[in-house]
């Protein structure tokens, strides 16, 4: 068995990772880049013969999750390789392309939890991880007699040694390609929440702090969250406000929910995203910013930085309320221009801006535990800072330091 890493050995995301045989070649993960904080650079341009270009060379790709720099390239594919992937996975990128009027993803097979797949020669089976997106996996790669386990983005991995052990069923793990996003000791900081369970404590109390409404901005993909500031804001009486979009994503899980519409959308122009807004509109399910805002009761309104006229509709109805933001996502986006955007108007309107957020990949002391329990024989880290790859050298004494593009006999 091979492994050529096309891409991630000395960076976070755009993933790219190519595990074969004499027979059979299976990429996993299609990450494009991460978009570049100025705003620019946004086209990855990445060609890959076999997958992007020329005659087909992949039997089969496995996308571990919906983040962008795991599957973005998905839609450069060729056709003719199939695609495998969760199938909830499947189903958040389709509404996403929906309402970013973009072609779908053409997904063709899901697997599921724990069900080895053969392919040909090669066996390759699932594990659900814990990570800030939905339905993502690691993956156990057997072949020729070797084992190697990819661990995709995950955050905590309690339960996965007793997993592999089983999987393995006494053989040896050869390889363990892990991410290394927080492989630094000290992004690890002790005043920031550790777990989602601090993060919706620290919730709780801001909302109470507070008379008028709190504004959550994080990920509407990143369902742990909102599924904990759903609690946060039961626990403290207010009423959760989801728009269109999140409503969609999340199939609507919650009741005793408000739901608006923030976005104009016309069956001409957004034929897609008008037929969901059609079934929700016709369940009289949907306000608009005023009625919204007249509702009574405390409230907790998801946000994203697309809404700043539906904002400005809803603070001109509730001129004189003491408001805050939660800001819960990643600090770096700050830089972005919309994230600034957002963060100007609260400050324009006077909304208070909290920060509340935990981190949704592993810190040192996870993974340092995870390879300790797994005991490979070799370590090849990924998903990682160029300058942080050697931390890695420190928790395993055969680590290998790949280089992208580069193959290496298992
Ligand atoms: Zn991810």
């Amino acid at each position: 068995m091979y492994i050529k890493i096309h891409r991630g050995t000395s960076q976070i995301g755009g993933n790219l990772i190519d595990i074969g045989t004499a027979q059979t070649r299976i990429l996993f993960d299609a990450g494009t880049n991460l978009p570049s904080l100025d705003g620019k650079e946004d086209k990855d341009l990445i060609e890959i013969e076999g997958l992007t270009y020329g005659k087909p060379e992949f039997d089969w790709v496995f996308i571990s999750h919906h983040h962008n720099d795991h599957c973005g390239l998905v839609e450069r594919i060729l056709p003719g390789i199939p695609i495998f992937s969760g199938e909830e996975t499947h189903r958040i990128l389709d509404v996403i392309s929906d309402f970013t009027d973009s072609p779908r993803p053409g997904i063709h097979f899901h697997f599921k939890n724990c069900q080895p797949i053969q392919l040909d020669d090669m066996r390759v089976t699932p594990i659900g991880v814990d990570h800030s997106a939905v339905d993502a996996y690691m993956f156990l790669i057997q072949a020729d007699g070797k084992n190697v386990l990819y661990t995709g983005d995950y955050r905590s991995a309690e339960h996965i040694p007793a997993q592999i052990r089983q999987l393995l069923g006494g053989q040896k793990l050869d390889v363990l390609i892990s991410e290394g996003t927080n492989i630094r000791a000290e992004k690890q900081s002790n005043n920031t929440p550790q777990n989602e369970k601090q993060v919706g404590q620290r919730a709780c109390q801001l909302m109470m702090k507070y008379s008028g409404t709190v504004f959550v901005l994080c990920s509407s993909t990143n369902e742990e969250r909102i599924r904990v500031m759903h609690q946060a804001a039961k626990a403290v009486g207010r009423t959760v406000c989801e728009d269109l979009f999140l409503t969609v994503v999340r199939t609507g899980r919650e009741e005793n929910t408000l739901r608006f519409v923030a976005h104009y959308t016309s069956e001409e122009k957004t034929p897609r995203t008008y037929a969901y807004f059609q079934h929700h509109f016709e369940r009289q399910e949907l306000l608009g910013a005023e009625s919204l805002a007249k509702h009574p009761g405390k409230k907790v309104i998801f946000v994203r930085t697309s809404m700043l006229p539906f904002l400005m509709n809803y603070l001109a109805c509730c001129p004189d309320e003491k408001n805050l933001l939660l800001y819960s996502m990643w600090q770096g986006y700050r830089e972005t221009r919309p994230i600034k955007e957002l963060l100007d108007f609260c400050d324009a309107y006077g909304i208070d801006v909290s920060y509340l957020h935990c981190s949704g990949h592993a810190y040192r002391s996870v993974i340092q535990e995870l390879i300790r329990v797994l005991g490979p024989e070799a370590l090849i880290p990924i998903h990682c800072e160029s300058q942080d790859r050697r931390q890695f050298e420190e928790l395993h004494p055969n680590c290998l330091m790949m280089r992208d593009g580069k193959r290496w006999e298992v």
